[in-house]
């Protein structure tokens, strides 16, 4: 059997940065000030990270969360269990990078970090570029972890800083992605194929779609990548997607869906994997056609399009790694 990919989002919330265009708003907030909005969310947390642990196939996981996990102690006690268990090949984290270099020694007895895979957003009003870069390199370098240095494309005016950055993480031997960032207020629930627009600020600001791929290179960036983004945010209804075959998002609460934008939608939920009569039951034909409409904007989920086949290799440990 091919390793189960999951992703999983957790409810925890602190974080240590303020970014403007943070998409953890609404229910699904993001925290100055607590790691979990209440007790039952962190041991909701703790049981789907077991029912991980314990699947008796392969897993490659990528453990998101609603704030900063490195600003979370119990969040990095059980990425760390993970890490050790033989079913899991990775544990890949989402980060701002700014606590790495004081976290990661912490997690060094506890954790396998070999198997740890680090997705570091640089976010520029927040932290400086040399900053940033130093604390992805030491993370690469003193723990082999699989480390992407990621940016996000809002306008016009963040591509000298972005290729900046893209010069810097050629300079350090780090691996380079620059995705499109978001309106974080764009209606997702009721989106229609128009959208794209409406969710992608760097299309209003440029002007075209083509203009943002255009952009998009000139900043270090893939742009078919960016092309296949833009085609799964306006049209994925009726394309084939390997998504619940061996493609799967948990949500906060344990419920198990094909993706995350069927999540949205409540949309076949397979079950809650807290349940103590779930039973997993995966389609066994590779491709089936999407059935929604727009705005499968998760690069985790879009990935698993057959137009995006040619783009993401399934043995990389990262669920948004391309290398394409
Ligand atoms: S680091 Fe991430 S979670 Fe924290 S404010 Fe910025 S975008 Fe939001
Ligand atoms: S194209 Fe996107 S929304 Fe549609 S099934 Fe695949 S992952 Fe889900």
């Amino acid at each position: 059997m091919t390793p189960l990919r999951i992703w999983y989002v957790a409810a925890q919330r602190l974080c240590n940065l303020d970014c403007p265009y943070c998409v953890s708003v609404g229910s699904w907030s993001k925290s100055r000030r607590y790691d979990w909005e209440a007790p039952a969310d962190r041991d909701a947390f703790a049981e789907i990270v077991s029912w991980i642990g314990a699947r008796p196939f392969e897993v490659s996981l990528r453990l998101g969360s609603l704030g900063e996990p490195f600003a979370s102690p119990f969040f990095l006690q059980q990425a760390a269990w993970l890490t050790r268990r033989p079913n899991v090949r990775f544990v890949e984290l989402l980060s701002n990078a700014a606590l790495l270099q004081r976290r990661l020694p912490t997690m060094e007895s506890t954790a396998n970090l070999g198997k740890l895979s680090l997705w570091l957003t640089w976010h520029r009003t927040q932290m400086s570029m040399e900053k940033f870069i130093a604390a992805a390199e030491f993370a690469q370098r003193a723990y082999g972890c699989f480390v992407v240095v990621n940016a996000l494309l809002f306008s016009s005016g963040d591509i000298d800083d972005l290729q900046r950055l893209s010069d810097a993480a050629d300079q350090a031997g780090l691996r380079f992605n620059l995705d499109l960032g978001y309106d974080p207020y764009a209606p997702s629930r009721t989106s229609s194929a128009t959208e794209p627009t409406r969710t992608v600020p760097a299309i209003r600001d440029h002007g075209s779609a083509t203009q943002v791929i255009d952009a998009v290179s000139a900043a270090g960036g893939d742009p078919e990548l960016t092309r296949v983004t833009l085609l799964s945010l306006k049209s994925p209804k009726g394309r084939p997607c390997r998504s619940g075959h061996d493609y799967l998002f948990i949500d906060i609460h344990g419920n198990a869906y094909r993706c995350s934008r069927y999540s949205t939608l409540d949309r076949d939920c397979y079950g809650n994997v807290l349940d103590p009569d779930f039973d997993l039951r995966l389609r066994p034909q590779t491709w089936a056609p999407c059935d929604a409409a727009g705005s499968c904007c998760n690069k985790e989920d879009f990935l698993n399009l057959k137009a995006a086949a040619d783009l993401y290799q399934r043995d990389v440990p990262s669920l948004g790694w391309t290398d394409a």
